[in-house]
C-alpha cells in the first residue's frame, strides 16, 4: 500500500510506500489522517489556506474482505472547530483506492484553477475542470460518468464547498450511482474547495481483489463474524438509523424546536416506520448496503409519488435536525432536504440546526420546509449574502443574528440527541 502526495501549487504527484518501518504502518483512516494533520500542519494555520492538507484515508482492512470495511475517512484541520477533524462516509471510492494499492491521498498546498485528480491503472494526474465550475454534485457526477465511464468512484464538493462554505461536504457516490454518501461534518468540503479540487475519479482497477498473505486463514475469522453482524442487526437493517427517531422522542432526547424540547407530538407523522411504509408503497429500496463489503445494509433510497429518486438515504440526523429541530413533520420535505444537502454539498446536521437557530430568532417561520429548501437551492447554491448566512454553520448564524441559544461545541452543531439525554 502507498501514500499519495499531491502538490498543488509545483503540479507534481509523489508516492511513498508503507513498509513495516514507516510511522504509518499500522495506521489506517482516522489514525493515519490525524497523525499527519498533527505532525505536519502548523497548528495556528488558516484551515482554508495553503498550509492545510486535505486527507482522505483508507482504514487498515479497507480491500479485504472483512465486513464494512470499506469506508472513506477524511481529514484535515477544520474551519469549523479550528481542530483535527475526522468525517466518515461510505460510497464505493475506497475499495477502488484499494484495489489500486492505495492507502491515503494527501493535498497540499493550492490550485490556482479548479482541478480534477485523475486515478488510472498506469498514472495519477490533474486535469482542468474549470467546464464543471459551480455544478451541483448531481449533474456533476452524471457529466463525469458520460466522460469516464459508469463505474467509476467519485470523490467531489459541490458549489458549498467551491464557495468555501464552512458547513461543505465531500461526497462520494454510492452503489446505486448517487452522490449521497457525504464525508459532511466539520467543512472539510471547503477545505477541498479550499485547494481547488473540484473531484477525485477513481477508474476501476483491473484487479478485483488486493493480494492477502493468507485469504483462507482471513475468512476464517471474518466470515463468522460477519454473519453475527448480519444476524444480530436485522431490526436496524430494516427500519435503518430513523428507527431511533420515535425511541428518541419517547425517551425525551430528539432535538424538537431548535433544541428547546426533546420529544414531538408529531413524530408519528416522521418517525422511521412511517418512512418504510412511505419507501415500500411507492416502490423505493430498503436494506441497501452503501459500501462494498457492508453486511448491515441499513440503507434507505427514497422515491416520490412516480417512483422517481429523491434521495438516498435519509438518516436519523438529518430527519431530527430538520424535521423535529424544525416543526417540520412532513417525509417528503426532508427527503427534498437531504436531496438538496447532498446537491450543493451541506451537511444536513449543521444546515438542521443553523435553520434551527434561523427559525427560533423569527428570520424562518417554524415549519417552513419550502424557505428552507429554496435557501439551499436559490441562496447557497449562488453564493448570495443569505447563502452564506446560512452555509457557514450554526455558530456564524447565532453570531450574526446575536442568539441567545446556539446549540454548537467548538463551533459545531450538535448530532444525534439533546444535552441533557
Ligand atoms: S449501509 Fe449502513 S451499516 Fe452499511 S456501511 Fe452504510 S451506514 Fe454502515
Amino acid at each position: 500500500m502507498k501514500l499519495i502526495y499531491i502538490n498543488l501549487k509545483s503540479n507534481s504527484i509523489s508516492q511513498k510506500e508503507i513498509t513495516p518501518e514507516s510511522d504509518f504502518y499500522l495506521l489506517g483512516a482516522r489514525g493515519l489522517s490525524s497523525k499527519i494533520i498533527n505532525d505536519e500542519i502548523e497548528p495556528q494555520c488558516d484551515p482554508l489556506g495553503s498550509k492545510n492538507k486535505l486527507i482522505i484515508a483508507n482504514g487498515l482492512l479497507t480491500g479485504s474482505p472483512f465486513p464494512n470495511s470499506a469506508r472513506t475517512s477524511v481529514g484535515a484541520k477544520s474551519p469549523l472547530t479550528n481542530g483535527i477533524k475526522e468525517a466518515n462516509a461510505g460510497g464505493r471510492s475506497a475499495m477502488m483506492l484499494a484495489r489500486h494499492g492505495i492507502r491515503g491521498l494527501i493535498f497540499e498546498e493550492v490550485s490556482d484553477s479548479l482541478r480534477l485528480l485523475i486515478i488510472d491503472e498506469n498514472q495519477i494526474k490533474l486535469e482542468d475542470a474549470e467546464n464543471y465550475k459551480g455544478l451541483g454534485n448531481y449533474e456533476l457526477h452524471s457529466r463525469l460518468k458520460s466522460k469516464y465511464g459508469d463505474g467509476i468512484g467519485i470523490y467531489s464538493i459541490g458549489p458549498a464547498g467551491e464557495f468555501l462554505m464552512r458547513s461543505a461536504t465531500v461526497a462520494s457516490n454510492d452503489l446505486e450511482g448517487y452522490p449521497s454518501r457525504h464525508a459532511a461534518r466539520g467543512g472539510l468540503g471547503a477545505v477541498m474547495g479550499s485547494k481547488k479540487i473540484k473531484a477525485i475519479v477513481i477508474l476501476p482497477p483491473k484487479q478485483s481483489q488486493i493480494p492477502m498473505y493468507d485469504l483462507k486463514k482471513f475468512r476464517e475469522t471474518s466470515t463468522p463474524f460477519a454473519k453475527a453482524l448480519a444476524q444480530t442487526k436485522q431490526t436496524f437493517s430494516t427500519f435503518g438509523t430513523p428507527m431511533m427517531m420515535k425511541g428518541m422522542s419517547g425517551y425525551g432526547g430528539l432535538p424538537t424546536k431548535n433544541f428547546r424540547m426533546s420529544s414531538y407530538d408529531k413524530i408519528d407523522d416522521i418517525s422511521g416506520e412511517a418512512l418504510h411504509e412511505m419507501v415500500i408503497s411507492r416502490g423505493g429500496k430498503k436494506r441497501l448496503a452503501c459500501s462494498p463489503t457492508c453486511v448491515i445494509k441499513c440503507s434507505n433510497l427514497v422515491v416520490d409519488e412516480n417512483g422517481e429518486h429523491i434521495t438516498s438515504s435519509l438518516e436519523y440526523e438529518t430527519m431530527c435536525l430538520n424535521g423535529s429541530n424544525l416543526m417540520i413533520n412532513d417525509l417528503e420535505s426532508l427527503a427534498w432536504i437531504d436531496h438538496y444537502c447532498d446537491d450543493v454539498g451541506i451537511d444536513t446536521i449543521e444546515y438542521g440546526g443553523t435553520c434551527g437557530v434561523a427559525m427560533d430568532n423569527g428570520e424562518i417561520e417554524w415549519g417552513d420546509a419550502e424557505k428552507v429548501i429554496d435557501i439551499l437551492n436559490t441562496e447557497i447554491r449562488n453564493n448570495t449574502e443569505i447563502g452564506k448566512k446560512y452555509g457557514n454553520g450554526v455558530k456564524n448564524i447565532g453570531q450574526l443574528l446575536n442568539a441567545k441559544r446556539v446549540p454548537q461545541v467548538k463551533g459545531q452543531e450538535f448530532l444525534l440527541m439533546t444535552p441533557e439525554s
